[in-house]
């Protein structure tokens, strides 16, 4: 386990996959009953981004830093246009961090941003496998009656914490890919698994996009599996085709709400134009699977 994510908070993938979280969780706010929260790799739970780990990579410029000052940029595509509200939205909770209050010094990670986001009544369960991470965790949300952290295996934790007494709510699964192929085949096994125990609970997944023949199939598994409606958000800075880099990542969203791709359309063309390096960012959003019902739904 060498993989530590202050090297990476608040990058481009970063970006995709908390502005995804936090659309789950407002859609799952719309409802007054309770929902719990299931966060399988948690990590530390937030990240100073003047530490030497963040300083080395310097990849929060690229991420996050881009999307609250695109002046900064000189992007043609970055400047002077409005950001769809969602983004808005979830930009202004990251600026309203405690220890933000004078620029961007701290990047909260999923933990953070989806306790700041959940209500009184809604419920946490993280789960963190590395000690010193897990302690983090466990120091950050010693206060926070609705968060509890699990020093373990996130994988192995699902089967003792599904279904959740709330019945409604969301896991995230964000694993560090140390070794891609087993990292799929562990997604895939424990998934299964989940959605036999609750099968109407939400799923997202983030994967990194290397190679996009590495990528095809855990998507092809997923669209043939028991979820009704599999959501794909992509966004990539680098063409797919290099083995040697990341070039873009993506959130599988497995029983999405059956508008997410409406919700997501204007933020993710936002986010690509702000992230564009040296060429345009691409994004891709579609139904890997939809079901009848989602179709039968009324449109707003
Ligand atoms: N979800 C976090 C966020 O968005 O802020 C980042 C998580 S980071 C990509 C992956 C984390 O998973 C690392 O902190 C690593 O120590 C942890 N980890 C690795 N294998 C694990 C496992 N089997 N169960 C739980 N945690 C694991």
């Amino acid at each position: 386990m060498n993989y530590r994510h202050a090297y990476h908070a608040g990058n481009f993938a970063d970006v995709l996959k908390h502005s995804v979280l936090f659309a789950l969780i407002q859609a799952l706010r719309v409802k007054d009953t309770p929902f719990a929260l299931i966060d399988t790799h948690a990590g530390s739970g937030c990240y100073a981004l003047d530490s030497e780990e963040a300083g080395k990579t310097g990849e929060y410029r690229e991420g996050i830093a881009r999307l609250l000052f695109p002046d900064l940029h000189h992007s043609a595509h970055a400047s002077g246009a409005a950001l769809p509200p969602l983004l808005r939205h979830w930009l202004d909770t990251i600026l309203s961090l405690p220890g933000n209050e004078h620029g961007l010094k701290l990047y909260p990670g999923s933990p953070l941003q989806a306790a700041r986001a959940m209500r009184d009544t809604d419920s946490a369960q993280l789960c963190e496998l590395h000690p010193e991470e897990a302690a983090s965790l466990r120091e950050l949300f010693h206060h926070d009656r609705r968060v509890h952290v699990h020093n373990r295996n996130g994988y192995e934790a699902l089967k003792a914490l599904l279904p959740p007494k709330e019945k409604r709510g969301l896991v995230l699964i964000d694993p560090p890919y140390e070794a891609q192929e087993a990292e799929y085949r562990l997604i895939d096994t424990a998934l299964k698994a989940a959605l036999e125990r609750w099968p109407t609970g939400i799923y997202a997944i983030w994967y990194p996009i290397k190679l996009r023949s590495q990528v095809q199939p855990f998507l092809r598994g997923l669209q043939h599996g028991s979820a009704r409606r599999v959501l794909r958000a992509e966004l990539l800075v680098h063409p797919d085709d290099s083995p040697l880099r990341l070039n873009g990542s993506g959130m599988v969203i497995l029983n999405a709400p059956w508008n997410l791709d409406q919700v997501l359309r204007e933020p993710l063309r936002a986010m690509a134009q702000l992230l564009s390096q040296e060429r345009a960012a691409e994004w891709r959003l579609d139904w890997l699977k939809q079901d009848n019902d989602a179709q039968a739904e009324p449109k707003p």
